[in-house]
């Protein structure tokens, strides 16, 4: 039987697979901010378990830093502005990111954040996923 440990390594190692089919999705740009490489697979809550991607970004190291910054840590808010669009993707995958990070910015009192989100209508199959 697999050990925990290589079940990790091959799920990350599939998480890496689908950055071919995200490139063509992408147009190789990052998915959130249209910024350059290094582009990376991120996966999008909820997951599956076998990575897909429907839970799956593009993102540039910038993007990648931004989701990964711990809560402690107030977000760069000016340079996220370009969420305003974005959150109306229809990648889901993308708008999820996007709503999250403007959830997360609206709770830091960032003004043009929460008109954002007032302004947003959600499908409630997206808003179960938020969940
Ligand atoms: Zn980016």
């Amino acid at each position: 039987m697999a050990s925990r440990r290589d079940a990790h390594h091959a799920h990350k190692a599939a998480v890496a697979g689908l950055g071919k089919v995200l490139s063509k999705r992408a147009r190789n740009v990052c998915e959130l901010c249209t910024g350059g490489s290094p582009l990376g697979v991120v996966e999008v809550e909820p997951v599956y378990e076998t990575p897909d991607p429907e839970r799956a970004a593009l993102l540039c190291l910038t993007c990648r830093d931004v989701l990964d910054t711990k809560p402690k840590y107030k977000l760069e808010a000016t340079a996220l502005r370009f969420l305003e669009e974005v959150v109306w993707s229809d990648v889901l995958p993308v708008q999820l990111s996007a709503v999250r990070l403007l959830r997360r910015l609206s709770s830091e009192d960032v003004v043009w954040a929460r008109d954002c989100l007032d302004g947003l209508y959600l499908d409630e199959s997206v808003e179960a996923l938020l969940q």
